[in-house]
């Protein structure tokens, strides 16, 4: 096979390199362990291999993967997005293999829940491994360097055996735009690296320096906002500036996609619904013209995220989430959207301790209220939130718990997926591996945990039937058998739940 001339191959795993079918939800399934059925199978449902051309380039890549990409092509470095199947054609002759993942180890929600519950290892950890102890055996003929990153990063240090073992020399956490092309010349310098990287926010590019990408990216995600102001204290997001990425790079992004056969589209940000906002208010006009490029270039468009109450807010302000609904819905071909959401907690008490900002503008002791009305208004406009929760919060009590269960309960009549989480200490409360490595299971947390499966069993079904899955008849037989299954299942699962209670649920370090 010919291959391309490049110094640096940029790669994922096959958990990470994959299009989902173009149907992002099942990305989840990759973050089980495999079971009910075949690792193939559930690998073909979760991450079928991607188009690729003649040099091993996949048609779509993850979006983090691009970004590198196109900073170091910019820079004017030889440096490409290879599918993992063909990178070790390559490494004879590279100077650097740089990894990106979201979730290296599976220790990310909901990775490492599944991970706990069922005692089996995670599809994305076992394919993840399966890669690295290859690309060891060929970095120790060969002698290329090997930079790991992205959202995952911070995993590493849960896994410090793994640096040495796999031969990792730099370990970059945060947004890598900048650092990354400081770091190639020194590889081709021959210069020592790091061992690691920390970016902090003078470090991140300002919005001027971010690159638009040059290759399709998974599913057609494009950027749209960087950072979100509402300041939870779990979450890593915060720990990055808010940026919102000009509605002209937007265009040119889902131009590279449309021109790569990629038509449909899914908007990323934390709160989509605060584009071109300066607060938590949603502003109609960014979101008019933001929605009217998606409408130019593609055909179908979802939304990465948005917050409650920024729905409820939308809707009361002109009915703008109703505008930007009927727009979406009369010129594009869909008459729902997918969005993921996160409800956390529904207890007011806990929600002021660790998100006092979740529910601006308003007071956070309505957050429950504003979590009902958003899933209602969702509900009305074809809106389908998959939505998460938290259990085991630090300082959590077992009213707080009861409060959550109260409120899903509440949320029965909204067409919505909802699934618990188990708290993974990121953002300002970063801890220690064997917070999540470890975790004792209430009688509550079991209850909470019953009524989400019971929920989204009842909907998911729906969902199905309605809107998803009308092409690939392959797919829908699959996925029917699958849900046939999980349902059988959860029976099982609804009789033995009662046998976690008060037990010590553990991940072993492998
Ligand atoms: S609203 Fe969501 S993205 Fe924003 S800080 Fe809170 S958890 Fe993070």
């Amino acid at each position: 096979m010919k291959l391309i001339d490049i110094d640096f191959v940029i790669t994922t795993d096959r958990s990470m390199m994959t299009n989902h079918h173009g149907r992002e939800f099942l990305g989840f399934v990759a973050t089980g362990p495999p079971i009910f059925l075949p690792e193939f199978m559930w690998s073909y449902i979760c991450c079928p291999k991607p188009k690729v051309d003649k040099w091993g380039r996949p048609r779509e890549a993850p979006y983090g993967l691009r970004k590198i990409e196109a900073s170091l092509v910019e820079a004017g470095f030889r440096a490409s997005v290879i599918d993992p199947d063909y990178v070790f054609r390559y490494l004879s002759k590279a100077k650097a293999v740089l990894i990106g993942h979201h979730d290296y180890f599976a220790y990310g929600p909901p990775s490492s829940e599944w991970w706990l519950i069922t005692g089996k290892v995670p599809i994305n950890r076992r394919l993840f491994t399966k890669f690295m102890s290859r690309l060891a055996e060929y970095k120790k003929k060969y002698g290329f360097k090997v930079v790991v990153g992205g959202p995952g990063a911070w995993q590493w240090q849960w896994e410090d055996d793994k640096i040495d073992l796999w031969g990792v020399d730099t370990i970059v956490e945060g947004e890598a735009e900048l650092v990354v092309k400081d770091l190639a010349q020194k590889i081709l310098d021959g210069k020592t690296l790091p061992r690691y990287i920390q970016v902090g926010i003078d470090d991140s590019p300002r919005v001027s320096q971010i690159p638009v990408i040059k290759g399709a990216s998974v599913n057609g995600l494009v950027e749209v906002m960087r950072g979100c102001p509402r300041g939870c204290s779990f979450c890593s997001v915060t720990l990055r500036p808010l940026r919102h990425i000009p509605i002209e790079t937007i265009e040119k992004e889902l131009e590279v996609n449309a021109s790569n056969g990629v038509l449909g589209g899914i908007f990323h940000s934390e709160d989509v619904l605060l584009y071109g906002s300066t607060s938590v208010i949603p502003s109609e006009e960014p979101l008019r013209k933001l929605h009217e490029v998606a409408v130019k270039h593609l055909k179908n468009i979802a939304w990465a995220h948005v917050s409650l109450a920024a729905v409820v807010v939308a809707e009361h302000q002109g009915k703008i989430l109703s505008k930007i609904t009927d727009m979406i819905y009369s010129k594009m071909n869909q008459r729902y959207i997918g969005v993921e959401v996160g409800i956390e907690t529904g207890s007011p008490r806990l929600a002021e301790k660790i998100m006092p900002g979740k529910s601006a503008p308003f007071p956070i002791d309505k957050y429950p209220e504003v979590v009902e009305e958003a899933f209602s208004i969702m509900h009305e406009l074809n809106v389908v939130p998959a939505a998460t929760f938290i259990l085991n919060f630090p300082g959590e009590t077992a009213d707080d718990v009861v409060k959550t269960i109260e409120l899903i309960e509440r949320l029965r009549s909204y067409r919505s997926i909802i699934v618990p989480m188990i708290f993974v200490p990121m953002g300002k409360m970063r801890g220690a591996r064997n917070v999540i490595a470890s975790v004792k299971i209430t009688r509550e947390h079991v209850e909470a945990m019953k009524v989400a499966l019971d929920h989204s069993l009842i909907w998911a079904e729906r969902i199905m039937n309605e809107f998803y899955l009308k092409d690939s008849l392959v797919l829908r037989v699959l996925l029917k058998y699958f849900m046939k299954i999980v349902q059988w299942k959860a029976n099982g699962v609804y009789r033995n739940l009662g046998g976690f209670v008060d037990r010590e649920l553990v991940i072993p370090k492998l």
